[in-house]
């Protein structure tokens, strides 16, 4: 195993792990990437993490995929980028790239010559476009807390969008959340590419769980399974599927008090948080829009205008 720049000329040899670093103009040590090539061929997949430089628990499981794949059974091969966003990371900084100030997971699929967010984004989808699968892992940030969930567009070619679909059903995650994508992000962007691509939310509040590690892995491992990545049988699973999917933002900035918690049954009309000044009196009491399951709240008690505050989500 060895460690050098990433080699777009492909010499690999089947069998083997290699581990470099792909480069990105104007970010020195560029994104830390491991390719695992099978020692038989087979279908290609790509695991992102740290998109979101916060999101712990999606780092730490690709990280610990990566090092869990055997060559000598692979039939493909897989390449792990586990830390897109080294900046925000180090930074220690919540959505976005602290150079430019973007969400890298709006700026997809990025452009050669823009910001750094974008050329982020574009070295990742050079990458992507040598697959057919894509699989982006998430996690609860410092103060978003969250339901597990995977999410793939119904968008794109039937074939891509079945595929999609069928990646997330293998994730193990019950809940599936069926959306058309915000733009600019990642799983967007490869479906428009072609790509069958899905993200996982394992994990919250910017914490390090071992369980949100464990899904994530198992998650990552079962889909190679599916794929056929994996010489095994795949573990099927009950899950539901959600296509109304409504994120609340605030209209001020506030203190915030939730008033819901993740996974919680709620209807139309109930209390989903309240807004007050920073005397305590009441602004706003800002309820549930519609009958589903909280899918995520914010937990910080400072909220901006326009931040998310909660998102529910109903079949
Ligand atoms: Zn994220």
């Amino acid at each position: 195993m060895s460690e050098t720049l990433w080699d777009p000329a492909d010499t690999q040899p089947p069998g083997t792990r290699v581990r470099g670093r792909l480069p990105v103009p104007g970010l020195p040590g560029g994104i830390p990437a491991t390719r695992v090539r099978g020692a038989e061929p087979g279908p290609a997949l790509l695991v992102t993490a740290g998109v979101h430089g916060g999101e712990y628990c999606g780092i730490e499981a690709a990280i610990q995929f990566a090092n869990a794949l055997d060559p000598a059974t692979l039939r493909g091969e897989v390449t792990i980028l586990a830390l897109v966003n080294r900046p925000a990371f180090y930074a220690k900084r919540q959505y976005v790239v602290p150079e430019d100030g973007l969400n890298l997971n709006r700026v997809f699929p990025g452009r050669a010559d823009g910001s750094l967010a974008e050329r982020l984004a574009y070295a990742v989808m050079a990458v992507a476009k040598t697959t057919a699968h894509w699989v982006d892992l998430h996690s609860g940030d410092l103060h978003e807390a969250l339901w597990p969930f995977v999410i793939y567009s119904p968008d794109g070619p039937a074939p891509v969008a079945q595929t999609a679909r069928r990646m997330a059903e293998a994730y193990g995650i019950p809940v599936l959340v069926e959306s058309p994508a915000l733009a600019g992000g990642t799983y967007q962007a490869g479906t428009q590419a072609g790509i069958a691509a899905i993200l996982a939310e394992s994990g919250q509040m910017g914490q390090l769980e071992p369980a949100g590690v464990a899904r994530h892995v198992a998650g990552l491992q079962n889909v190679c399974r599916m794929l056929g990545l994996i010489p095994e049988p795949a573990q099927a699973f009950e899950t539901t599927t959600y296509t109304q999917n409504l994120w609340v933002r605030s209209p001020r900035d506030a203190l915030q008090h939730p008033q819901v918690r993740v996974g919680q049954a709620v209807q139309a009309g109930a209390p989903g948080t309240i807004l007050t000044d920073e005397f305590g009196e009441v602004l706003d009491r800002i309820a549930v829009p519609h009958d589903g399951r909280v899918l995520f709240h914010a937990t910080s008690l400072a909220i901006n205008e326009g931040d998310p505050l909660f998102a529910v989500v109903a079949p």
